[in-house]
């Protein structure tokens, strides 16, 4: 024992490979909490190099067969987990029934990215902001933020809260879509509407995961729908959206329009076509929307585009319908 200096205790790390989901359940529970899934690893390795994941254990899904499926039954379109962006984009009944996500997993990241990156890792990317998503030493040198082991936050000066944004595409066109997501965790399986997962906590970022949560799925109803996506990023080739909006019109004339990347979760505007004036859809964006200046693009150019878009989907329906 070296008595009077200071002691760290030495955990060991281990990567666990699982095979099943009843395995990965059983490893979780051994754990404790201390682990993080993987699926592709596309963003957690990013997190883990810039030492941000204080966890010390991984249990990796990636060869848990059961969550590589795509089927249809009941009227909807069954996504497994682990269906990677690149067979999205190329799946025959995907693209005939629901081309929104083709468009939408197209935007994600580069080619060689989403042969790895998952629908499920997608829907759990973990939010972003340009003072956090940085290394140990550049974070630390500015006195790092409340996400991290700091007291305040950088963007609004603060110890209110943290404004980090949620960046995943996919959750855009799933929740336009309406779709629900099946977990099953050490309590059993249950659905759930998609835009429960997300918090709206800059910090902890996604509900339902608490008891060892696995996504298994997720289920997208199949009708006939127009649909729309733009995606507003620095470089078209490479980077995080700084705003992405999907939308989609039933032949209801009921319009789901989701906007990502401009607050700590998915924001949802929803209704009767023929309500939703540019005025409403301006209204309720500048009301659900906490968008701070955290992004690669300007805050005021940011907003901006964002009512650009809503006004270029509105004009878009309307030539349509
Ligand atoms: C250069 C670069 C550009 C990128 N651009 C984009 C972009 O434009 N848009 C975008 O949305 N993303 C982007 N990403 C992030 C990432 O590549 C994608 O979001 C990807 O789909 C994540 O999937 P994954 O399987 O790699 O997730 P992983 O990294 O394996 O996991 C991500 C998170 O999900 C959890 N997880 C994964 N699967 C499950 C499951 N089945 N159940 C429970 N928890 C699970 C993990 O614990 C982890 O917290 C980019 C990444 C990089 C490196
Ligand atoms: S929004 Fe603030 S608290 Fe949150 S990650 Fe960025 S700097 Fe940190």
């Amino acid at each position: 024992m070296m008595e009077g200096s200071a002691r760290e205790e030495i955990v060991e790390r281990s990567y666990v490979v699982v095979t099943t989901v009843e395995e990965a359940l059983a490893r979780a529970r051994e754990l404790h909490g201390d682990f993080q899934y993987i699926a592709g690893g596309t963003d957690l390795e990013v997190y883990r190099r810039q030492e941000l994941i204080a966890e010390h254990h991984v249990i990796d899904l990636a060869g848990i067969k059961e969550l590589r499926d795509v089927s249809v039954a009941g009227g909807e379109l069954s996504i497994g987990a682990l269906i990677t962006l690149d067979e999205l984009v190329s799946h025959a009944v995907v693209k005939d029934k629901i081309p929104l996500l083709v468009t939408a997993a197209r935007s994600v990241a580069t080619p060689v990215i989403r042969k790895s990156a998952t629908v499920g890792g997608n829907l759990l990317v973990k939010n972003r902001c340009t003072f956090y998503n940085q290394s140990e030493s550049w974070r630390s040198s500015i006195g790092s933020c409340l996400r991290d082991d700091g007291d305040i936050c950088q963007v609004v000066g603060t110890d209110a809260g943290c404004y980090s944004r949620n960046v995943s595409d996919m959750a855009a066109a799933f929740i336009a879509l309406g779709a629900s997501v099946v977990i099953r965790d050490l309590d059993g399986e249950k659905r759930h509407d998609l835009t429960a997962l997300y918090s709206g906590d800059g910090i902890r970022n996604h509900n339902l995961l608490e008891n060892d949560g696995i996504i298994l799925r997720v289920e997208v109803p199949i009708k006939r729908v127009t649909s729309w996506y733009r995606k507003l990023r620095l470089r078209e080739s490479l980077d995080f959206t700084s705003c992405t909006v999907a939308a989609a019109v039933d032949e209801e004339r009921h319009a789901r329009v989701c906007i990502n990347g401009v607050s700590m979760a998915p924001v949802l505007i929803e209704g009767d076509l023929d309500e939703l004036s540019k005025e409403e859809l301006h209204r309720r964006a500048r009301r659900k929307c906490q968008t701070v200046d955290n992004d690669l693009l300007p805050l005021k150019y940011r907003r901006e585009m964002t009512y650009a878009y809503l006004d270029e989907w509105w004009d878009s329906i309307h030539a349509d319908t």
